[in-house]
């Protein structure tokens, strides 16, 4: 139980500790915007319930006032978890009352419902999440039994019933409106970012393996037919082990964003640019002759030999990069083909003494 009371009543320190995590930032915009909303409602139904006269409804709707300037001070503070826990209860407490008072026909209940979103969304352990779904549930029941079974307290004229159940039903559409927009907005962003994480390479921030060969498949069929459009380069730097060995595995790894970033700007946005090794790059070109491919490729490898890069004691290191060209033979050649075939230049790139381009077209 101690554990649980903890996880309530986190505190400020702690959660820097823990490393707030998206979802519980999130979670706290969120509440700060339905609490400030729910703070305007209520300032703006303090009028209405003085001049329907039950004393019990204006003040708990003054108390509810102050209890959201809390709850607001205290997400302030970071205590977003007793704070959210402060105003499911407060609101509960403030509808039923108005439903006690006013009797089932106003629409009071609609705000247990609504509260159902804050209370999956919110960061309390679960079995607390379950408990005061099952309360809000069971309070609804018992406010449909008590006011079909009793009169209301006060009872309003048409005109005042039919207000307070427009102004109920457009508070609870608002807010449910904006809680599933608001977290579809987050879940398609977070998707977004994840399929970003897996398509990207960490260190280059190019695409990497998995992206480029989920992309050249499709490009490759799209072009099918058209097979003296479309080539493929490889490219490897040539002896990598020894800079790493040399100058560290931190130097190696600037030399890999250098290489990475020369050749991005070198090549056009719909050539496909990926790292699909460790010091191994692949370009896959479409929509370009073989002649320009061979250009391309003659480039590249230029442009890795004169990429210049000067590390912190002031060493200038030379790179350079050994190049294979391949291009689709049939119509059926299927990417991994293509790749054997381009691997194949590459390694004869290689054998030919490195930083050289071989073609394979
Ligand atoms: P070759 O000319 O035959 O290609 O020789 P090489 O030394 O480049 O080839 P080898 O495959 O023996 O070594 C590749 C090296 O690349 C080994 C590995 O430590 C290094 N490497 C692989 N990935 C990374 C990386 O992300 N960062 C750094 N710094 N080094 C890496
Ligand atoms: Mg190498
Ligand atoms: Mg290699």
């Amino acid at each position: 139980m101690r554990r649980y009371m903890k996880a309530i009543f986190i505190k400020k320190n702690e959660h820097v500790r823990l490393n707030r995590s998206e979802s519980e930032r999130k979670f706290t915009v969120f509440c700060n915007k339905s609490i400030s909303f729910a703070f305007v409602a209520h300032i703006l139904l303090i009028p209405i319930f003085f001049l329907l006269g039950n004393p019990y409804v204006l003040t708990s709707d003054l108390i509810a006032v102050v209890l959201d300037l809390i709850c607001l001070r205290l997400i302030k503070k970071d205590f977003i978890r007793m704070s959210s826990l402060i105003w499911v209860l407060e609101i509960t407490v403030l509808s039923s009352i108005c439903v006690f008072v006013f009797g089932w026909g106003q629409g009071h209940y609609y705000y247990l419902f609504s509260l159902i979103p804050v209370v999956f969304f919110s960061r309390w352990p679960q079995f607390l999440r379950i408990i005061i779904s099952a309360f809000l549930f069971s309070v609804t029941l018992y406010l449909y039994y008590y006011t079909h079974m009793y009169s209301p307290i006060t009872v309003l004229t048409p005109f005042m019933a039919t207000f307070m159940y427009v102004f109920n039903v457009t508070a609870n559409f608002i807010g449910l409106a904006y809680a599933s927009y608001y977290y579809r907005q987050y879940s398609e962003r977070l998707e977004q970012k994840l399929q970003k994480l897996a398509n990207t390479d960490d260190l280059t921030g190019i695409r990497n393996r998995r992206c480029f060969e989920r992309t050249a498949k499709s490009q490759l069929e799209h072009y099918r037919g058209h097979e003296t459009q479309c080539a493929l380069i490889y490219f490897d730097l040539d002896h990598f082990k020894r800079i790493n060995d040399t100058y560290g595995h931190a130097a190696g790894d600037r030399a890999l964003k250098a290489v990475s970033d020369a050749c991005r700007q070198l090549l056009r946005k719909e050539d496909l640019f990926a790292r699909i090794g460790g010091e191994e790059f692949a370009v896959l070109l479409v929509n370009t002759t073989h002649t320009e491919a061979a250009q391309v490729a003659e480039r590249l490898r230029k442009c890795i030999a004169s990429c210049s890069l000067v590390l912190e004691d002031g060493t200038q290191l030379y790179l350079s990069a050994s190049v294979g060209l391949a291009a689709p033979q049939t119509d059926d050649d299927k990417l991994s083909q293509l790749m054997a075939h381009s691997d194949l230049a590459l390694y004869q790139a290689k054998r030919g003494g490195r930083n050289q381009v071989v073609s394979l077209i």
